[in-house]
């Protein structure tokens, strides 16, 4: 495998698509703040096919809102954009659906990460027999996140085939981005219960609950109170979209539970999976007037904190 090149030689390709002209905007909001860029913990890197399958169902008009996809591009626009956006790391995150798919997408990440030297090398898993091995494999390979999709996947996280998992994601401090919430559908295992027992067996799990949990936030920040290694991701959340589209809105008692966390919050967009601008997702946090050290620690610091960046 090719040595990852420095990011100092981060090749200068500007995006040449329409949407660069959203650049100005989205470089203005942390320059603004004082930050030397965004960082991202919700974002989506996976073989082209895969990815034009996520497309095809979110377009079609599968889930719950139309959804067009804002950035349906080749990868190296996407590539683009993001460094022109000054997002300075950013994950892979991509899940399978089914058995017999994790290992290949895991390698197609360590591949991606080798030739991209901003991008956190990702991986992911399903319950099947081999899962432990393959997780040890990519953590040895230096995996620095994971994603579970448990709504995507179907599985419950309580899988025997899993514990091997948690228990060495858990041990490696390595941490796991975790689709366990109900929206934009509910699935057999989403909502507290299933993920919650998962995290009463390895109580040191460093997950990251992805879309702050919706649409059971109130549940998910009191599993954040009582782990202290539980994060949550900001991806979508108070969003017009998650608003009006979702029917998922974040109950404005809970606001004040999000300055309490605030050092467990953390910027996630799903770029380039959203129906919307890139930029929105940050009005929408800004819009919700904690405060620039709030916004600052939201979008950078948390996220370096975490993975050692
Ligand atoms: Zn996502």
């Amino acid at each position: 495998m090719p040595e990852p090149t420095p990011a100092a030689s981060l090749p200068a390709r500007l995006p040449t698509s329409p949407q660069a002209a959203e650049v100005p905007e989205v470089v203005a909001f942390w320059q603004e703040l004082g930050l030397p860029g965004l960082i991202d913990v919700h974002t989506h890197f996976m073989p082209d096919n895969v990815l034009a399958k996520v497309w095809a169902f979110f377009e079609d008009g599968r889930s719950r809102a139309p959804w067009p996809i804002a950035y349906k591009l080749p990868e190296d626009e996407r590539l683009a954009l993001l460094r022109a956006f000054g997002v300075r790391r950013f994950t892979a995150l991509s899940y399978p659906h089914k058995p017999g798919m994790a290992a290949w997408l895991n390698s197609w990440s360590a591949e991606f990460a080798a030739r991209t030297p901003d991008a956190l090398h990702s991986a992911t898993f399903f319950p099947e027999p081999g899962a432990g091995d393959y997780v040890a494999a990519a953590i040895a390979a230096g995996a620095r996140v994971f994603k579970a999709h448990l709504q995507v996947g179907g599985y419950d996280p309580r899988d025997e085939l899993l514990t091997p998992v948690w228990g060495q994601l858990a041990e490696a401090g390595v941490p796991v981005v975790v689709h366990c919430g109900s929206g934009p559908s509910r699935g057999p295992f989403t909502g507290p219960g299933p993920f919650g027992e998962v995290l009463a067996r390895h109580p040191r799990l460093t997950a990251i609950i992805a879309h702050l949990g919706a649409p059971e936030y109130g549940d998910f920040l009191a599993l954040a109170d009582r782990y202290p290694n539980v994060h949550l991701d900001t991806t979508m959340a108070f969003t017009e979209f998650f608003i009006v589209g979702a029917a998922a809105p974040f109950p404005r008692e809970l606001l004040p539970r999000l300055t309490a966390l605030g050092d467990r919050i953390l910027l996630g967009t799903d770029f380039p999976n959203i129906p919307y601008a890139y930029v929105h997702q940050l009005q929408a946090l800004a819009g919700l007037d904690f405060g620039a050290p709030w916004l600052r620690a939201v979008c950078y610091h948390n996220a370096a904190r975490l993975l050692n960046l």
